[in-house]
C-alpha cells in the first residue's frame, strides 16, 4: 500500500501538477473524469489557551439565589422558627451580603 492510494476505487493515484503549479494526486475513473486525492490535512493549529474563568464571586447567580432563599425565610420569620439559635447570625450574614452586593452602607441602629 502506497501513500497515494484511492481506497474508494482500489487504485493508486498518479502525481499531477496543476496549471498553477500545485502538485496533486489523481487517477482516471472508469466512467471517465478524474478522482482527486483529498488534499492532505494541514496540521491543526494549536488552539489558543482558553481564557481562565474569572474567579467566582459571591454575587454569582447560584449564591444569589441561595441568599434570596435566606431572605425569604427571614421575611416570613421561618428562619427564627427553624434556627432560633443562629437566626441572628444568619440575618447578620444575609444583610452583610445584601449590602455588599448593593453597596448600601450598613449603619448600626440601636
Ligand atoms: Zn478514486
Amino acid at each position: 500500500m502506497t501513500e497515494h492510494y484511492c481506497e474508494e476505487h482500489g487504485i493508486e493515484f498518479t502525481e499531477k501538477t496543476s496549471k498553477s503549479g500545485d502538485v496533486f494526486w489523481s487517477h482516471r475513473k472508469d466512467g471517465g473524469g478524474w478522482c482527486n486525492e483529498a488534499k492532505a490535512k494541514k496540521p491543526t493549529q494549536p488552539q489558543p489557551a482558553a481564557k481562565p474563568e474569572p474567579a467566582k464571586r459571591d454575587s454569582s447567580p447560584e449564591v444569589g439565589m441561595c441568599w434570596n432563599n435566606v431572605g425569604n425565610r427571614i421575611g416570613d420569620g421561618s428562619i427564627d422558627r427553624d434556627y432560633p439559635k443562629s437566626a441572628t447570625k444568619i440575618k447578620g450574614q444575609y444583610y452583610k451580603y445584601i449590602f455588599g452586593v448593593t453597596g448600601i452602607k450598613l449603619e448600626k441602629e440601636d
